[in-house]
């Protein structure tokens, strides 16, 4: 399975794949530990973080395991013909190994090369009203370490970027000056072999070119196990919201056949855990309107069958509207996986706004076959399966939707001031140009309303208070671990609280324009 012998130094692949530290480690199985990469890299420097993202690999630099995109991708360059004496998953520390003058392209797998993500936004900016300097976020630093490694340099492999940040290189006009041949955006397993065999050969690439829809049975099979257990079962969601990018893309669902055959090889690598990936994973195995439930219990049954204990056993993302049109579904599946007394169950949801007026502008399929105005009711009655279930829910909201105005804002405190007495953390993302509105314009933080700020504040604050109560207390060093973060994210929350009583803080910076009435983002109304 992974090459054991040890090359001789220089000797190096013809194709490197690889990604920055931050996106490669398995964060000791700990994804939540991911988050601390959006934090500027001179307040945790590299002796620090380094520690935060483990990287397994073998003497010659190939990873034991990695990141599920850089595993397709290798999986795809297989497929296609090359042979895994010419492919690696890289080390990016040790890339002075398996980059040599054989090199002839290097892959690189990107979340967000350059810190525009929300993430890195919002604690860029939480950090400066501390006062603190901020730097590029260790994301970012990261991606540059491994863009700027000597080895690449000096060999001058072809440089291929993909992944699901690679529109922030290409926005921001920055692909020459990194050194990039080719982007590719959307899914790359259609494309992969034939634009990486034209670098093997010297030919010119296309600067950018677009990753098409990959039917299900042709995206491919895994060889390197996946970090934490990471496991796709569906692909793309269909329903269109304008500002999302899965939204773009058709439904698929992967055969079972097929993800059996890669949690196996995760299970033999010693990855005892299985975290099932996809938008709405209610709809497995269904035409992608609505719950297959058989698709999906027979699913949960066979991974089962495979030894991998319920305890260990996740799911990333569920949808209000597959909740709503099959609760039973979800009492099998919580059943299913054992969540009863104290075990629970994390899993993401997404709720976006309490506006009927930007569900049905943005995000009417989000919520068909129900009707946009019964919103807060739906989401609420959701909570509360979710929640007599035991899981507990990570529900998202965007804030600054073009056009979105006060009354938008307010019906959006009104659900979360209700979705409070769940035991869930509620995170509020600054809206982000993506999808149908990627050309739509940025929605800056000197845009933040006072309602918004105090809709941001009152979700982080919840979020703090109660996220800690997520983290699994199954052994001492988990307890003692635990332990820190509830206390650090203690202070945190109060701190947030003063900020939220001291207004002046936030609206009388003198860097700031603030408007204290209803703002329209830069978009206006007729944004769309
Ligand atoms: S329902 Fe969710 S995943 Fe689907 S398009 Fe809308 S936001 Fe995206």
């Amino acid at each position: 399975m992974i090459g054991v012998h040890r090359r001789k130094a220089n000797e190096g692949f013809k194709i490197v794949l690889t990604c920055g530290r931050a996106v490669m480690s398995d964060y000791y199985n700990f994804s939540g530990l991911g988050f601390t990469s959006a934090v500027p890299n001179n307040i945790l420097p590299s002796l620090i973080y380094n520690r935060f993202f483990p990287l397994k690999s073998d003497r010659e630099g190939r990873m034991l395991e990695a990141q599920l995109g850089l595993c397709k991708i290798e999986a795809a360059l297989l497929d296609y013909g090359f042979t895994r004496e010419e492919v690696i998953i890289s080390d990016p520390t040790k890339l002075k190994y398996t980059v040599s003058p054989k090199t002839k392209v290097v892959g690189i797998g990107v979340l967000d090369p350059l810190g525009l993500s929300y993430g890195s936004k919002v604690v860029k900016f939480v950090l400066r009203r501390f006062g603190l300097k901020c730097k590029k976020s260790i994301m970012s630093k990261t991606f540059e370490n491994v863009i700027f490694d000597p080895a690449i340099r000096r060999y001058r492999p072809k440089i291929i970027v993909g992944g699901q940040g690679s529109w922030q290189i290409i926005d921001s006009n920055m692909q020459e000056k990194l050194g990039i041949d080719c982007i590719v955006e959307g899914e790359g397993e259609g494309v992969a072999g034939e634009i990486f065999e034209k670098a093997v050969h010297g030919e010119n690439l296309p600067r950018i070119i677009r990753g098409n829809f990959v039917e299900a049975n042709k995206v491919p099979v895994i060889r390197t196990p996946s970090r934490c257990g990471v496991i796709e079962i569906t692909r793309g969601c269909g329903r269109q919201c304008l500002f999302c990018v899965p939204g773009l893309l058709p439904f698929r669902s992967f055969s079972k056949d097929r993800i059996l055959e890669e949690i196996r090889l995760n299970l033999k690598a010693g990855i005892d855990q299985v975290s099932l990936q996809s938008d709405d994973a209610l709809l497995y195995g269904s035409n992608g309107r609505e719950p297959h439930p058989k698709a999906l219990l027979d699913l949960l049954a066979c991974i089962r069958a495979l030894g991998v204990d319920e305890d260990r056993l996740g799911f990333e993302f569920f949808s209000i509207r597959s909740i709503m049109l099959n609760p039973k579904l979800v009492d099998d599946v919580s059943e299913m996986i054992g969540l009863h007394g104290h075990r629970y169950s994390v899993v993401e949801v997404g709720v976006e706004t309490g506006s009927p007026r930007l569900l049905a502008k943005y995000m009417a399929g989000k919520v068909k076959p129900f009707n946009v105005s019964d919103w807060k009711d739906i989401v609420l009655s959701a909570a509360e399966i979710l929640h007599s279930n035991n899981w507990r829910a990570c529900y998202s909201l965007i804030l600054g939707l073009p056009g979105e105005t006060r009354d938008d804002v307010l019906q959006t405190l009104e659900i979360v001031d209700q979705l409070k007495t769940y035991n869930c953390v509620i995170v509020p993302i600054i809206f982000m140009p993506a999808g149908r509105l990627r050309k739509k314009g940025d929605f800056a933080f000197e845009l933040m309303t006072e309602d918004r700020w105090e809709l941001f504040f009152e979700c982080i604050e919840h979020t703090l208070i109660k996220a800690p109560s997520f983290l699994k207390n199954n052994s001492l060093t988990k307890k003692i671990r635990n332990g820190i973060i509830r206390t650090l994210f203690y202070f945190g929350a109060m701190r947030m609280r003063r900020w939220r009583k001291s207004r002046d803080i936030i609206f009388n910076s003198p860097k700031r324009t603030i408007q204290r009435t209803a703002l329209e983002s830069p978009c206006g109304e007729s944004g769309v």
